[in-house]
């Protein structure tokens, strides 16, 4: 329930923004796009490392409701509106409160449905080792996060469009 509740608040937000709000919003979805694709490319060893060694540990046993945040959803929904359907029909079905592997996992054991260079932040970020080789790219992801946080939180207080609740994280 909280997963899906998100989502639509996700998608009620990008259908309340004007042309001009809109394009900050994609400007700001793009940088976070644009941050992901350098990690995947100087961090291609550390993915492959996940991928090929640990087959995705950290998508399994885990407490989806809190990995997958209102702004994950604004994410790949501005940047990706296609994807969003199966992802919400995933968000749906989700449980939430107990641990299991995460529902976004394609047919229950992946790849994951999220595109490769959309994913939520806390699944492209948190790694279990050490990272310098792409410290700097981490830093410009989460600056780019924050910005699209920020951001949405200054549509609220501009009163443009939506009730407090729809921004809840
Ligand atoms: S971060 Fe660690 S636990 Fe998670 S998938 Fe990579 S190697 Fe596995
Ligand atoms: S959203 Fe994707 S990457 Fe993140 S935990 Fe779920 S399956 Fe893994």
């Amino acid at each position: 329930m909280v997963l899906i509740s998100r989502f639509r608040r996700a998608a009620a937000f990008l259908e309340g923004l004007d042309a001009s709000q809109r394009a900050r919003v994609d400007s700001a979805c793009l940088r976070i796009k644009k941050a992901q694709q350098a990690i995947l490319l100087r961090g291609a060893a550390y993915l492959e490392h996940c991928g090929r060694v640990c087959r995705g540990l950290c998508c399994r046993n885990l407490k989806v409701d809190e990995i997958v945040s209102l702004y994950d959803f604004i994410l790949v929904l501005a940047s990706a509106p296609l994807s969003a359907d199966l992802i919400a029909e995933r968000a749906r079905a989700a449980k939430g409160l107990q641990n299991a592997d995460c529902v976004f996992l394609k047919d229950g054991s992946g790849p994951c449905l999220f595109p490769e260079d959309l994913k939520p932040e806390r699944c492209i970020a948190s790694f279990c080792f050490s990272t310098g080789l792409i410290r700097r790219e981490l830093s410009c992801l989460r600056r780019s996060f924050t910005r699209l946080v920020v951001l949405v939180w200054w549509c609220r207080f501009q009163g443009w469009c939506f009730p407090a609740k729809v921004l809840m994280p």
